[in-house]
């Protein structure tokens, strides 16, 4: 084992120290939920679902301790509990779309009539799930639920920059053995996640495009499937005749909302040039308004920064607006209040495409506004880029925006809003360009791609013996 620290992104304090897993002691692990996952198969959906329903209960009855270190491990307070929620709420909500899907059928064959086939649903016996640390629990969770459903059992491994929720939440875990036979967290860095790709038979990976390429050709040499969920640098248009409240109002929610650390978080806006400078005056003005959760965490919506590294990319794309010409209208400073590190809404205005700020990931706060004077040149705008997680358009009426986001290189697009997904799970959607591989992550397709399809093809007549295709007679 090696010992890793955690720090308080509220105090700067490292304040936490636990133990990183090395690969013997993950295929330790690994090994027991193997054992025990042809059991959690047979047992059968309902069966599953009855578990995982237990284990909802006990994550309300640790719901404080949870809470509690989620909190620390985030700087947060109302969204740690929020994560909890979703968790709880995913399990019901995958319940309703496993009951939708008819059971397969035999289906006669076209080609030879007396031979009919059906499908089997077979699981994968491990899922290994690696996640980052913007939402510790939600993007743990996010993936094993529908596995855990589809009959696998699961092994995660959380960011090392957030680990203090893994032991209350194994509390929990601890509490319905019969997951816990197939479920486990296990605390640890890279050297950890390697090992979880090393011994799974299908990877779930949530992080950045960089750390997605290793896991990637890491499966591949395995020959086993990686599903990942990477980064984004989504684009907001703003279409001549938009609401200006409601778009700002938008901009901004979607823009700062968990302090921009949100892979969906919208972080370049093109406006059209007749209703630029008024779109720009009132988001200064609702920028300004927010507040930093600082002393008080009931108080304010913009929480620390949780990863301090993450402090480096965000001041050096400042610099660089700024160096290059834009102008910072609020914010741009980071601030330090107790030890943590803050960075206010920073709206940055007469930026160009070339800045770091419109094409490198952010993960943070900022808010460069651009104008365009061609709807062509919106979507040439919104398009470049090397990713395509999603995208947003705001317009007067539905369909302009919808005639709009259809042209739009990314796998989600909010019309009349922003950031969508970040708050309507149900769509399911892929991750376009550099921000994604594999089957959506949301939908029937969630749950079904922890599921190898087998056929099973039944000859109701005699079967043919090799005479039927001899040589002889041939021409
Ligand atoms: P990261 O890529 O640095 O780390 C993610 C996880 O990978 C961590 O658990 C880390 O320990 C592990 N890891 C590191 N090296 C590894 C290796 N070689 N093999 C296996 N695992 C390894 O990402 P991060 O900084 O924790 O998270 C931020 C990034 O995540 C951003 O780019 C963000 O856009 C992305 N993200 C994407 C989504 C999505 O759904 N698309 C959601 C949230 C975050």
């Amino acid at each position: 084992m090696r010992s890793f620290t955690a720090r308080d992104p509220r105090t700067g304090v490292h304040d936490w120290r636990g133990q990183a897993l090395d690969p013997a002691e993950v295929l330790e692990v690994a090994a027991r939920l193997r054992a025990a996952q042809q059991g959690w198969e047979a047992r059968g959906g309902a069966s599953r679902l009855e578990v995982l329903r237990a284990f909802a209960q006990a994550l309300r009855r640790h719901a404080e301790p949870i809470g509690a270190a989620l909190e620390t491990d985030t700087g947060r307070r109302r969204i740690a509990r929020l994560e909890i929620d979703s968790v709880v709420g995913s399990i019901e909500a995958w319940a309703r779309v496993i009951a939708a899907d008819a059971p397969p059928e035999w289906i006669q064959g076209r080609g030879l009539p007396s031979v009919r086939h059906t499908a089997a649903w077979k699981a994968y016996a491990l899922v290994g799930v690696v996640s980052p640390w913007n939402f510790p629990l939600l993007l743990g969770m996010i993936d094993a639920v529908p596995a855990l459903l589809a009959g696998c059992a699961v092994l995660v491994k959380p960011s090392e920059v957030t680990p203090r929720f893994i032991a209350p939440v194994m509390a929990a875990v601890a509490e319905v053995p019969e997951l816990a036979a197939v479920f486990a967290f296990v605390p640890g860095d890279g050297i950890t996640g390697q090992a979880v790709v090393d011994l799974a038979d299908c990877v779930c990976f949530t992080g950045s495009v960089a750390t997605g390429r290793k896991v990637a050709v890491q499966a591949a040499g395995r020959l086993i499937p990686a599903y990942l969920e990477l980064g984004g640098k989504d684009p907001l248009i703003v279409l001549e005749g938009a609401d200006l409240d409601a778009a700002t109002d938008a901009a901004l929610r979607g823009s700062v909302l968990s302090t921009g650390q949100a892979c969906q978080s919208i972080e370049r806006i093109y406006v059209a040039r007749p209703i630029h400078d008024a779109f720009l005056a009132r988001l200064v003005e609702k920028a300004q308004a927010a507040r930093l959760n600082w002393p008080d965490i009931t108080v304010g919506e913009i929480g620390p920064i949780i990863f301090d590294r993450q402090v480096d990319i965000l001041s050096a794309q400042i610099a660089d607006a700024r160096q290059r010409g834009a102008r910072v209208l609020t914010g741009g400073e980071i601030e330090t209040h107790g030890g943590g590190l803050w960075l206010r809404p920073t709206v940055i205005a007469e930026v160009t495409p070339d800045m770091a700020v419109m094409r490198d990931e952010t993960f943070g706060p900022l808010l460069p506004v651009m104008a365009f004077d061609t709807v062509e040149e919106a979507v040439a705008l919104a398009n470049d880029g090397e990713y395509g997680l999603s995208a947003a358009v705001f317009a007067a009426a539905l369909d302009e925006a919808e005639a709009v986001g259809r042209r739009l290189e990314a796998g989600a697009i909010s019309l009349n809003d922003a950031a969508l997904t970040s708050i309507f799970y149900e769509a399911a959607k892929q991750g376009f360009k550099c921000s994604g591989l594999g089957p959506s992550r949301m939908g029937e397709d969630g749950y079904r791609r922890f599921l190898r399809r087998q056929a099973l093809i039944a000859n109701t007549a005699r079967p043919l013996p090799l005479a039927a295709f001899s040589e002889e007679g041939s021409t």
